[in-house]
């Protein structure tokens, strides 16, 4: 089969160089006659901005990175290829999980979870999941204790325990929007991506995923996508720049340089 890869940037930052470094590997990972879409992650409305948009579009322009499929430029993500465009598609798979029995519906706060207890009572079920104001959740008690994520260039598999990494982790917010984890599970399925290169900052996620897609009775995620979970790469400061830390409050200049540098690292991360 053809490999499909996607490039998928969450617009609520500038891109820093783990993000690009992670591009240039997933069009590595596709290089001999493969697929490669964009994918543009923008639920997060609180903290879009065009301006992080069109950061995309410039990297991905400066990296040389051709795609396939997917938004070509700015205008065209928010007409054809915002995630807004498919909510219908993540309203379909959480109507689905509702059936579930590991699904329940939890209007605890942040802090009142801090201890890692429920305090309305939500475990039991009791409260119902078309109340205002509450997230619907995965009960991580009931599924298996630990998932094993099989990588492309590490040859043990890695260990992730769901409950001790994502308990019971959110598939729609209060505000009922599809949280990150469905609609990535969506996506992937939908676009038929078969090949994925993320840090292992993301392996929390992708054993949600592997969760996710088993009760939407998708084919398991691991016959489906073959996974490169690559380690984190350092900023110049020592500190780990994984896909969330979006921090940085301008463009980043691309250059030879850095081009060089970040090539030489995806060649590292293929083995
Ligand atoms: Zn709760």
């Amino acid at each position: 089969m053809k490999p499909k890869s996607r490039i998928a940037p969450t617009p609520s930052g500038y891109l820093h160089e783990g993000n690009l470094a992670n591009f240039l590997l997933n069009a590595a990972l596709v290089r001999d006659g493969g697929e490669l879409m964009l994918r543009v992650d923008d639920l997060d409305r609180a903290r879009y901005r065009r301006a992080y948009v069109e950061d995309i579009f410039r990297c991905l322009n400066q990296l040389g990175i051709q795609r396939t499929e997917g938004p070509v430029d700015v205008a065209s993500f928010e007409e054809e290829w915002s995630q807004e465009k498919r909510l219908p598609q993540y309203r379909t798979a959480l109507d689905r999980l509702r059936e579930s029995d590991l699904v329940f519906a939890c209007p605890c706060s942040r802090k009142e979870l801090q201890n890692g207890t429920h305090v309305h009572g939500c475990l039991d079920r009791k409260i119902d999941l078309d109340t205002r104001d509450v997230a619907w959740r995965v009960d991580t008690r009931q599924v298996s204790e630990e998932l094993l994520i099989p990588d492309l260039v590490q040859k043990e598999p890695f260990v992730v325990e769901p409950h001790t990494v994502i308990p019971d982790f959110v598939i729609r917010n209060k505000a009922g929007r599809p949280a990150y984890q469905l609609a990535c599970t969506v996506d992937d399925r939908l676009f038929g991506i078969n090949t994925v290169g993320r840090g292992q900052d993301l392996l929390p996620s992708t054993a949600a995923q592997m969760i996710l897609s088993d009760l939407l009775g998708f084919d398991a995620l691991m016959s489906r996508i073959t996974f490169l979970h690559h380690p984190l790469i350092t900023a110049v400061d020592g500190s780990k720049l994984s896909k969330s830390a979006g921090a940085r409050s301008e463009p980043l200049r691309i250059d030879g340089s850095i081009i060089q540098r970040l090539e030489g690292l995806t060649k590292q991360w293929l083995g």
